[in-house]
């Protein structure tokens, strides 16, 4: 519908519409007026009506978020009126309803993104944000994967030269297994199933990621992009935020796996604010927490040896090395040292208890001793006891039962040394006889002496043959003066 306005107030001059332009024409020419008259479409909103619902059944596709949601566009003239999208025709350029007449006559404007910024936009956007966002919209529709599996991170780690934001250098992640000397990528270890990478391929070269992104799918976070340059890392780092993901400060509660290798243990590059890991108490998996006790910063592939924590040989648990003891040849938890090893009180280590130990009588009181140490230290058969070496001296002894070894201190009563042969016979089983020479005496052991000794009826006194007293009545000595001297015999 038209109606004819004053071009001046743009107020109307006839109550009536007309159907179209030219009979509103018509109608205009023949008025006797000097104020200046135009025809005026009569407008109304059925036409922002069809062009909402295009956005709603497909038609149109949105704009990217780096404009939609910028701050300079929310509640904008164009936000409002402009119902621009994509075009079609070109999706480098912007297809965009330029007035309320050509709404009505369903004709959309299709220009450059770059002029439609600068035409709409250019009093709040530099030209060079102009130009960046330009870049972004027109840059080729990239693919965006993201994988959780060990062969997607190695396939966007491997071998792929890409940079970070933070720095211009190339990630310290770019190289291959081979490189680093590690048993798998060091990337693999993300693939624990809290993170998850997206990468972008070349266009040209689906073997070739040109960006990519540690991401966390459950919390919808990233912390860093890497990407063969600045405008493909906003472009991912766009998608993501599109995807609904958005940026965090640190991968902290993410758990990565513990790949243990050679005593050492296997770390990808870890980014953000937060770069120690804490081993879980399950041993597959570490945990990136602020308090860790692993660097997950180092660049090499591998945790910092020093500050990696030890498993204990008994029950697996991971601990701090200073929470460890050796346990013979094993290095074992604080736990599990006092509950299953025992200390050695002479090599002053602890061994497992399932192992051998003795009691050892010391000059500083009975100690136990792991067996290995029983070398140093003798058996006492009379005591059947332990004696260390050094506090107590071992002797020989003759005994019923054949020759037996003695602690000396402990048995002082209960064995004699026979001055004849020097040994020394046990006191039940053999008989000691006092021998008189001139004015000394010894101790003989009466079965030696036997043959070689006399008895003095007179005094009772024992002489050697060979040196009995002027005078003397002797006689042979009698032998079996011992309770057991007939078991003796059998022996
Ligand atoms: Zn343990």
């Amino acid at each position: 519908m038209f109606r004819v306005i004053y071009s001046d107030t743009g107020l109307p001059a006839l109550s009536i519409a007309f159907d179209t332009d030219t009979q509103a024409s018509a109608i205009r020419d023949c008025l006797a007026t000097v104020r200046p008259l135009r025809i005026a479409r009569i407008v109304n909103d059925s036409w922002r009506i069809r062009e909402a619902l295009r956005f709603d059944n497909g038609t149109y596709k949105p704009l990217p978020a780096i404009i939609s949601e910028a701050d300079w566009f929310i509640n904008s003239e164009a936000d409002r009126n402009h119902f621009a999208h994509r075009a079609n025709s070109d999706s480098a350029k912007i297809a965009f309803t330029e007035s309320p007449e050509k709404g009505m006559d369903d004709k959309q404007t299709v220009i450059p993104i770059n002029r439609y910024l600068a035409r709409y936009f250019g009093d709040r956007l530099r030209s060079e944000e102009i130009a960046k966002i330009s870049a972004l919209y027109t840059a080729p529709e990239h693919k965006l994967t993201i994988g959780s599996d060990a062969e997607s991170f190695l396939f966007a780690y491997s071998d792929q030269e890409v940079k970070s934001e933070s720095s211009m250098y190339l990630s310290c992640m770019r190289y291959t297994k081979e490189y680093f000397g590690t048993p798998c990528h060091p990337a693999e270890a993300y693939a624990a199933g809290d993170l998850s990478i997206a990468y972008i391929t070349c266009p040209d070269d689906s073997a070739k990621v040109i960006a990519r992104a540690v991401v966390w799918p459950e919390k919808m976070s990233f912390v860093r992009v890497y990407g063969i340059d600045e405008t493909i890392r906003v472009a991912l780092a766009q998608m993501l935020e599109d995807g609904g993901y958005s940026r965090a400060d640190d991968w902290r509660g993410a758990r990565i796996r513990a790949i243990e290798y050679a005593g050492r243990v296997v770390v990808p590059y870890i980014d953000g604010d937060v770069t120690s890991l804490e081993y879980d108490d399950d041993d597959d998996v570490v945990t990136v927490s602020r308090h860790g006790n692993v660097d997950g910063s180092p660049t090499r592939g591998w945790a910092h040896s020093n500050s990696g924590r030890i498993s204990c040989g008994r029950c697996g648990d991971r601990v701090c090395e200073d929470d460890t003891c050796h346990v013979g040849n094993e290095i074992w938890c604080e736990d599990c040292v006092s509950n299953g090893a025992v200390f050695c009180e002479y090599s002053e280590e602890y061994f497992a208890d399932g192992e051998h130990f003795i009691v050892v009588g010391t000059t500083r009181g009975a100690q136990t001793w792991h067996n290995s140490a029983s070398r140093h230290a003798f058996y006492c058969d009379k005591q059947g006891a332990w004696y260390a070496n050094g506090d107590f001296n071992e002797i020989e002894v003759n005994t019923r039962n054949g020759t037996q070894t003695w602690c000396e201190q402990d048995n002082s009563d209960e064995y004699f040394v026979c001055e004849k042969t020097g040994e020394a016979y046990a006191c039940n089983a053999f008989e000691s006889v006092t021998v008189w020479t001139d004015e000394f005496s010894e101790v003989w052991e009466s079965r030696q002496a036997a043959g070689l000794i006399v008895y003095d009826k007179g005094n009772g006194k024992a002489y050697p043959v060979s040196s009995v007293p002027n005078g003397a009545e002797v006689a042979d000595f009698p032998l079996g003066m011992v309770p057991d001297a007939g078991q003796m015999e059998l022996i």
